[in-house]
C-alpha cells in the first residue's frame, strides 16, 4: 500500500464544484502519531501499519494526498445557536476524497486541522491535541453504544505550535465519514440558486444526498419532499439514540447536521452524569438552547430549515405553488414528534428489559413515569439502568436494592417498580443494551491534561474502557462512577 496505488474518488467535487475550492493542507514538521483506530482502518481497507509508516502519517496529515486524489475544502452555511451566518464552510478542514469499504460503501476521507483555507474567515484553521483526542475518544465511544456516528481514523500530532489563550500543541485528525453533507450545505445551495437562477444546485445537492445515503428517493415522485422525509427519519432515529445514553451534542447548528443520520463535530459534547434535562456542558450556550432535555425540539427546528432549503425545487416537482411546497414539507416536520417519540420509547423500553410490542399507552406511561424519578433525583444515568438490572435478579435476596436508592420518591419508585416488574423484564437484555462506561467528563477531561502534559497512558486507558461499553471488569470501576464533585 501506498500513496500511489491507494485511490481516492472525487465524487463530491465533480458533482458539486460550486461547494468545492481545490485546496491543500498545510505541511506539519514533526508529525506524530498519538491515536489510530486499526479495525477502522481495517474496515477501510488501509493497512494500519502502513498508515503508522512516515508515508502514512503524510497521508493522515493531508501533507502527501495520494495520486490523483482532489482534496477540496467544501463550502457550507448554517444557523449557529439560531442566526443565519450564510458563510461557514470548512475553515480548518479538507475532504481528501471518498474511498469504498469493505462492504461496498463509500466513505469521506476529511481532516480536521489541515490549515487555512478560503473560509477560514478570521481562524487560523488549525486544531490542538487535546480536543482532537477528544473526538477520538467520544466517537469511538459513540461507535461502541451504537450511536450512528462519524468517526475518527486518527490523530496525529503535527509538531506545531498553535497559539490558543497559550501556545498549545497542534494536531490533525483524520475523520471518516458516510459523507460531510448537512442542512447547511443545502442552505448555501439554495442560497446560490437564488443568486443566480439556473445553477440548479439544490437539486444537485438533493440527488448527490440521495445516491449516497437514501437510493430510493431517486425513485419518488417528489425527490425533495423524500429526501426531506429520509432526513426527518434518520434524525428522530439519532437523536433517540443521543437521548438514550444521555449524550448532550452541545452544538446543534445546522452545519453540523448530517443528511446521512450520522452524529458530526464533537466540541462541547459530554454525557450526563445525573439525569437533567436542562444539562448544558458549553460554556458559549448560556441561553441553554442546546441542553440535554432541546435536543429532539432543536432537531426538528433544523428540519425544518432544512425544508426551507427545498421548496422551490419540491414546488416544480409536485406541480404545485409555494402554498403547496410548504404545506407538504409541514406534513413530513409534523410527523417528527410522533417519530422520535416512537424511537426514543423503543430503546427506553429495550433498557428496561421489555419487549418490543409492549402496549403503547402502558410503555408510555412507564417511560414517563421513570423520567420523572430519574429528573427529581438527578440519578445517574448510566449507573441507574446498570443498577436496575442488578436489582432485578436480586429480588429476594439480600444484595439491596442499589437503583431504588439513586431516587429520592420512595413510594412512587416501589409503585413504578412493580409494574415493570409485573411485565417480566429480562436483566440479561438490559445488561446488553445498557452500558456500563460511557466518557464521562471529568475523567476524559484528566486524560486530556495527562496527554497535553506528553502522557498518553490515561487516553489510552479510557479508549479501551469506553470502546467495550458493555462488560463490566472491577479493575474498571472507577470509569463507572459520576463526577464525585459534580
Ligand atoms: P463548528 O462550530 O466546529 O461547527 O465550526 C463552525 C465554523 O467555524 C466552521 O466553518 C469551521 O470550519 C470554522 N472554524 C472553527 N475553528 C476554526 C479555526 N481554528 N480556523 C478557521 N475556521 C474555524
Ligand atoms: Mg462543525
Ligand atoms: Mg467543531
Amino acid at each position: 500500500m501506498s500513496t500511489t496505488t491507494l485511490h481516492l474518488e472525487h465524487r463530491f467535487a465533480d458533482a458539486l464544484p460550486e461547494l468545492a475550492v481545490d485546496w491543500q493542507a498545510e505541511a506539519a514538521p514533526g508529525p506524530m502519531l498519538l491515536a489510530l483506530d486499526e479495525q477502522l482502518a481495517t474496515e477501510l481497507g488501509l493497512d494500519p501499519a502502513w498508515l503508522r509508516s512516515g508515508e502514512g502519517l503524510r497521508l493522515l496529515t493531508g501533507e502527501h494526498p495520494p495520486v490523483g486524489s482532489r482534496p477540496v475544502a467544501q463550502g457550507y452555511a448554517g444557523h449557529q445557536f439560531g442566526g443565519y451566518s450564510p458563510r461557514l464552510g470548512d475553515g480548518r478542514a479538507l475532504l481528501l476524497g471518498e474511498l469504498t469499504d469493505r462492504e461496498g460503501r463509500l466513505r469521506d476521507l476529511h481532516l480536521k486541522g489541515s490549515g487555512r483555507t478560503p473560509w477560514s474567515r478570521g481562524g487560523d484553521g488549525l486544531a490542538v491535541v487535546g480536543p482532537m483526542l477528544r473526538e477520538h475518544l467520544v466517537s469511538a465511544a459513540m461507535h461502541a453504544l451504537g450511536v450512528p456516528t462519524t468517526r475518527s481514523l486518527g490523530v496525529v500530532a503535527t509538531g506545531r505550535a498553535v497559539q490558543r489563550e497559550q501556545p498549545l500543541p497542534g494536531a490533525v485528525l483524520a475523520r471518516v465519514a458516510a459523507s460531510h453533507l448537512r442542512v447547511g450545505t443545502l442552505q448555501y445551495a439554495a442560497a446560490l440558486d437564488h443568486q443566480q437562477p439556473g445553477t440548479d444546485l439544490v437539486r444537485r445537492v438533493v440527488e448527490h444526498a440521495a445516491a449516497r445515503h437514501h437510493p430510493q428517493v431517486l425513485e419518488a415522485d417528489v425527490p425533495a419532499l423524500a429526501l426531506l422525509e429520509e432526513v426527518t427519519r434518520v434524525q428522530a432515529e439519532l437523536v433517540a439514540s443521543w437521548m438514550s445514553v444521555g449524550f448532550v451534542h452541545g452544538v446543534m447548528n445546522t452545519d453540523n447536521v448530517t443528511l446521512s443520520g450520522e452524529t458530526i463535530d464533537y466540541g462541547p459534547c459530554a454525557f450526563l452524569d445525573g439525569f437533567d434535562s436542562a444539562a448544558v456542558f458549553s460554556s458559549i450556550d448560556t441561553g441553554g438552547r442546546y441542553a440535554f432535555g432541546q435536543q429532539p425540539a432543536i432537531t426538528q427546528w433544523n428540519l425544518a430549515r432544512m425544508a426551507e432549503t427545498l421548496l422551490a425545487l419540491l414546488a416544480e416537482q409536485a406541480g404545485v405553488d409555494q402554498d403547496g411546497a410548504v404545506e407538504r414539507c409541514v406534513g413530513v416536520l409534523e410527523t417528527f414528534p410522533t417519530l422520535y417519540g416512537e424511537a426514543y420509547a423503543a430503546r427506553v423500553a429495550a433498557k428496561l428489559g421489555l419487549p418490543p410490542g409492549l402496549d403503547p399507552q402502558l410503555r408510555t406511561g412507564l417511560v414517563g413515569d421513570l423520567l420523572a424519578l430519574l429528573q427529581g433525583a438527578r440519578a445517574d444515568h448510566t449507573g441507574f439502568f446498570r443498577d436496575l438490572a442488578r436489582e432485578l435478579r436480586a429480588v429476594g435476596g439480600d444484595q439491596g436494592t442499589p437503583a431504588r436508592d439513586r431516587v429520592l420518591d420512595l413510594p412512587a419508585y416501589d409503585d413504578w417498580a412493580a409494574r415493570w416488574r409485573a411485565l417480566g423484564p429480562d436483566p440479561d437484555a438490559m445488561d446488553a443494551v445498557n452500558p456500563a462506561y460511557v466518557p464521562r467528563n471529568h475523567l476524559l477531561q484528566a486524560a486530556l491534561d495527562a496527554a497535553d502534559a506528553g502522557d498518553l497512558a490515561p487516553f489510552e486507558r479510557m479508549l479501551e474502557v469506553v470502546t467495550h461499553p458493555f462488560t463490566e471488569r472491577p479493575e474498571w470501576a472507577e470509569y463507572a462512577l459520576p463526577d464525585p464533585a459534580g
